[in-house]
């Protein structure tokens, strides 16, 4: 879409002409409408959690009011709702604390395994809950450095386990694998790779390249189920791009996914 102004333009004695102008206002006007479609989104995702507390409290307040069975129900399921808005708040919070940093403190040198480790301890209550196995493969060569904002990181490493245990399947194994790799063509560097699999149903080609957009969900339903925001992919996206590193996703259906975090090594 294009903006067009036209002016006169007075020649010395010669012809008189007119300039016209075009600016293509198109990315203006796109970035109004992912604006709009942003609050759209967030509205809907807080008032489904909203409808049904309500839902739940006349429900108690009358009909179940003195059914004790229904009032422990009840309450499980206010918990629930009430756990996920609060899960999809901090997710926002940390959305836009990424989305505003321009840039990240890149001069904290890392051990990417320490942080491995770290989110492998915070997660291990759901694992072992799920009967999931979380393992993770060291280089041979101890080059796993990188530079960045360990904060960030964790969140990154975090996020990418949580899914593969959420989407691979209870009784199942993720394995995370650090390699090192001398020249990375995509960052001309050497670079670290983390890569997260999991033994899951997989994820059709056809969505891959859609993950990281906010809210895009394969199956709106079975993420909501499972406690998630539809943010997940998309801060890691941007915690990523910020230390100037790539995310690669790929999977085979019915065989798992694996996502790669390609990381500029320090
Ligand atoms: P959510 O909170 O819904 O998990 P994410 O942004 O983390 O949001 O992920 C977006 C969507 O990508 C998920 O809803 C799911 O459909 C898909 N997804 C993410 N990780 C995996 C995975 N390991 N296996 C299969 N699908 C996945």
């Amino acid at each position: 879409l294009y903006d067009v102004t036209c002016s006169p333009v007075s020649g010395q004695g010669k012809t008189p002409s007119i300039l016209i102008s075009f600016e293509d206002v198109s990315p203006i006007l796109e970035a109004g409408q992912m604006r709009s479609d942003f609050v759209a989104n967030v509205s809907h995702e807080l008032r489904s959690p909203l409808t049904s507390l309500l839902g739940f409290i006349e429900t108690l307040r009358g009909p179940a009011k003195d059914d004790a069975q229904a009032n422990v129900r009840f309450l499980e399921l206010m918990e629930r709702e009430t756990k996920r808005m609060t899960r999809l708040v901090g997710d926002l919070l940390s959305l836009s604390r990424v989305e505003s940093e321009e840039r990240v403190r890149p001069n904290e040198k890392i051990d990417v395994l320490s942080i491995l480790e770290l989110s492998q301890q915070i997660l291990q209550p759901v694992a072992l809950e799920n009967d999931v196995v979380i393992e993770i493969n060291r280089p041979d060569s101890r080059e796993q450095m990188i530079k960045g904002d360990s904060d960030q990181l964790q969140q990154v490493f975090t996020n990418l386990i949580e899914n593969a245990m959420k989407y691979g399947g209870d009784g199942g194994k993720v394995v995370v694998d650090v390699t090192y790799s001398g020249h990375e063509p995509s960052l001309r560097g050497p670079a670290v790779h983390i890569s997260v699999t999991d033994q899951g149903d997989g994820i059709a080609q056809i969505h891959i390249p859609r993950l990281t957009e906010r809210f895009y969900r394969i199956d709106s339903h079975r993420s909501r189920e499972m406690g998630g925001t539809g943010l997940g992919l998309a801060i890691v996206k941007h915690i990523v791009n910020r230390h100037r590193g790539r995310l690669k996703i790929s999977s085979v259906k019915g065989q798992g996914s694996t996502f790669t975090v390609i990381l500029p090594a320090a």
